[in-house]
């Protein structure tokens, strides 16, 4: 859509309100509002001045005037507000040079794709990204109890121990056998078809969705892959609508990726490829149906996962998920078909427009344009330097004897290890400016204040395990 038919659209809906939306580096959308009447052609070429020093991690004070740049393709009509509201995607400018801001993800993204094309390696990246989360009606510590963390959830409506229950007459999902039962067991059908009908009506196109294996209320809904770029708009879209329309159901969705202690947690393994030229890049006749490049592009990912954790695993709360016996990866290899390896090669189908490398490590507190820019970037620099994956790995991963699987390379199992890795290997993110030494060393102050955060603080498991100690 152009300036031109954004302006038109108004028109056509009688839309009273311009909401400008942006994406913080933590991945949370941030907004202002207009009245249409400030709708002009002007506002796409010259965007519209806000004060910075108030987001996250952005400017200081002293040179915090900043450009929000509107994006006419990503305009939509914003079904959670009560005046007809127009909705764009913004990407932010400095006022004064006039050249994007090197700490807006969005704005990494877009640099991202021109890198990818300034190589000659291929010119498009596809992304599909399948982005967990869990649905409660409320959440409350119980700092006295065995485990550390109970929540209320909608699939039972009581109190979620984790425990069976005999005779099971109020149809309720068994422990971790939440994927697939059909209702009354899955009690989320309304509130995720809501869910679907809207995104859909926003322009995202949806290829499934069902209850996932916790039994708390874990819910997926499946994008169809597209480009990084308007996958990145469209997982912000995804997270948008996934909490207002539990929140219009009275309930309320967290895409943190684990909520509850002793069951399944969130991912958003990402399923991605490279093509040049219309034809696949990773389709070939080696392993699992790759080509040379594609595995090239798994040797990247495994030689960068520790720092990769850092941007598509970027929370405390991440490291809870990533242990085994929940089907996420915890050690660095690759396999066709094989839940428990960090990178997996879809078999469902051999034409070679479906051959993929799903990344199972990204969980979706990550924030979607930093996690597939950094995924393409270390899959580009498998490629770029002939990186060898080594062996594909077939037996279940959390089954290793001990002194098997302590030979083997770990995923960082906390958020300061996972920051080190980055601080240590993040060259290839630095190709092309697509993330500046800036952007880097700032993300990591931040969020070494965030694993500050929890460290400092006394845990409520602590009291059950000290108190009387
Ligand atoms: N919830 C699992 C995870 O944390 C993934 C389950 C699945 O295979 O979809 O990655
Ligand atoms: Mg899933
Ligand atoms: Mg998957």
């Amino acid at each position: 859509m152009s300036p031109k038919e954004v302006i038109a659209l108004a028109k056509a809906k009688d839309v009273k309100i311009v909401d400008l939306k942006f994406s913080d580096i933590h991945g949370s959308w941030q907004h202002f509002s207009i009245p249409v009447a400030e709708l002009s052609e002007g506002l796409f070429e010259n965007g519209l001045g806000f004060d910075g020093s108030s987001i996250r991690g952005w400017k200081a004070v002293e040179a915090s005037d900043m450009l929000v740049m509107p994006d006419s393709s990503t305009a939509w009509v914003d079904p959670f507000v009560e005046a007809t509201t127009l909705s764009l995607v913004c990407d932010i400018e400095d006022p004064i040079t006039r050249e994007p801001y090197d700490r807006s993800p969005r704005g990494v993204a877009k640099k991202a794709e021109e890198y990818l094309r300034s190589t000659g390696i291929a010119d498009t990246a596809y992304f599909g990204p399948e982005a967990e989360f869990f649905v409660f009606d409320d959440v409350r510590y119980n700092v006295t109890s065995n485990e550390s963390f109970y929540a209320v959830d909608s699939a039972e409506g009581e109190w979620n121990t984790g425990k069976e229950e005999f005779p099971n007459l109020g149809h309720k999902i068994r422990h971790k056998e939440g994927y697939l039962p059909a209702p009354p067991a899955d009690r989320l059908m309304d509130l995720r078809n809501e869910m679907v009908l809207t995104m859909m009506e926003l322009g995202l196109k949806i290829e499934a969705q069902h209850h996932e294996v916790s039994t708390g209320g874990q819910c997926e809904i499946d994008l169809r892959y597209d480009t990084m770029l308007r996958m990145g708009d469209m997982m912000m879209t995804y997270k948008y609508v996934v909490k207002n329309v539990a929140h219009r159901f009275g309930k309320s969705a967290t895409f943190m990726p684990k909520p509850i202690y002793g069951d399944n947690g969130s991912g958003m393994h990402t399923h991605q490829s490279l093509w040049k030229d219309g034809k696949p890049l990773m389709a070939g006749d080696g392993y699992a149906n790759l080509s040379q490049e594609g595995l090239w592009y798994i040797g990247g990912l495994l030689k960068h996962a520790p720092a990769l954790c850092a941007i598509c695993n970027p929370t405390n709360n991440s490291y809870k998920r990533l242990v085994p016996g929940y089907e996420a990866p915890v050690i660095l290899s690759y396999s066709a078909r094989n839940r428990s390896a960090i990178c997996r090669i879809p078999t469902y189908s051999s034409a070679p427009g479906a051959i993929r490398v799903e990344f199972r490590c990204p969980d979706p507190s990550a924030n979607p344009y930093l996690a597939f820019s950094a995924l393409m970037m270390a899959g580009l620099d498998g490629i770029e330097n002939e990186i060898d994956p080594g062996e594909p790995m077939h037996r279940n991963l959390y089954d290793l004897p001990p002194e098997e699987s302590s030979e083997l390379p770990c995923l960082p199992d906390s958020l300061r290890l996972s920051l080190e890795a980055l601080r240590n290997d993040h060259e290839f993110l630095l190709k092309g400016d697509v993330f500046t030494t800036d952007f880097i060393n700032n993300y990591l102050e931040m969020k070494m204040g965030e694993y500050d955060a929890i460290r400092l603080r006394p845990h409520p498991y602590e009291y059950s395990m000290y108190y009387d100690i």
